[in-house]
């Protein structure tokens, strides 16, 4: 083992404009002795462009157990090494956290080199309060188990942001429609920093409608969702409880305007909650 271990540089890369790669990431990875990355196709054709030209490793959920050992064995031989996914910062929605932890762990350094990353572009263009905000990563891809994890976000009040691929995008927005009501306003931001890039804003019915147009349906996805305005989180949580109650004795409309009575939060959107908990039976 080397006296002092190597270090492992988590960079963060662009998330489609080649400009975005700071000059701090450029020269980390010039100088590392190797780079971890998700899909080493990948890493190569963007460190091409870049004009390196450097070794890779492959390192992604389905290898780990196998390719940890590698990297620590590396690290301790004094080797440094840096960790990049497909696209941004590295663990957002990617691979990396087994190997941070476990290097951690070891007290072996682990430094960022932050930069891109599509949750916080969308954001800072997002036009919807950035003060509090959750990120929600990538949904279910099922209809019914993603309506269930919405309903479960439905009172939140912070800021909700989601990663959405183009193949679930018209689903997804119809879903947020029944379960968050269609007036709540998303923001969605699409191809983000790329040639294409859309940065639009509506009620959840209007962008039901725009985003069945041509080309919208193509790319990657942000949306940024605002936060519900009716009442506190525990007076929500507490109307959702004594709704799913009500439900198992009344139809939607008399358990909404009977849980609207007693919690005085809106009808309209209880009424909207009580449709999807039933849908999702
Ligand atoms: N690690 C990345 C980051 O820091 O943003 C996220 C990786 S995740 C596997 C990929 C998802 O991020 C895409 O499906 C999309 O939802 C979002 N995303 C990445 N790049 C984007 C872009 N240029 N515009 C919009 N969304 C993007």
């Amino acid at each position: 083992m080397a006296s002092n271990p190597g270090v492992l540089y988590v960079v963060a890369t662009p998330i489609g404009n080649l400009g975005d790669i700071s000059q701090r990431a450029l020269d980390i990875l010039h100088q590392v002795d190797l780079i971890a990355a998700e899909d080493t196709r990948n890493a190569r054709k963007l460190l091409g462009l870049l004009g390196l030209n450097k070794t890779c490793i492959a390192y992604h959920e389905h290898n780990e157990d196998k390719v940890l050992p590698k990297i620590r064995q590396r690290l301790l031989a004094g080797e440094s090494i840096a960790l990049i996914s497909d696209a941004g910062t590295p663990l957002i929605s990617d691979p990396g956290y087994g190997l941070v932890r476990a290097l951690q762990n070891d007290s072996i350094t682990v430094t960022p080199i932050p930069g891109p990353s599509a949750v916080i572009t969308a954001l800072s263009v997002s036009g919807i309060p950035t003060d509090s905000f959750t990120f929600e990563g990538f949904l279910p891809a099922k209809t019914g188990a993603r309506s269930k994890q919405l309903e479960v976000l439905a009172n939140e009040q912070r800021t909700l942001v989601f990663y959405e691929s183009c193949h679930r995008i018209v689903d997804c927005l119809n879903d947020m429609k029944k379960v968050f009501g269609p007036e709540r306003r998303v923001t969605v931001c699409r191809e983000l920093t790329k040639k294409f890039e859309t940065i639009h804003q509506d009620r959840l019915d209007n962008l039901c409608d725009w985003i069945q147009q041509s080309n919208q349906q193509k790319g990657e996805f942000v949306l940024v969702v605002e936060g519900s305005t009716s009442g506190s989180d525990d007076m929500a949580i507490e109307a959702t409880q004594i709704l799913k109650t009500l439900l198992n004795y009344l139809s939607p409309s008399q358990a909404a305007a009977a849980t609207a009575q007693m919690t005085g939060q809106k009808k309209k959107p209880l009424y909207q909650q009580a449709l999807s908990i039933q849908e999702n039976k």
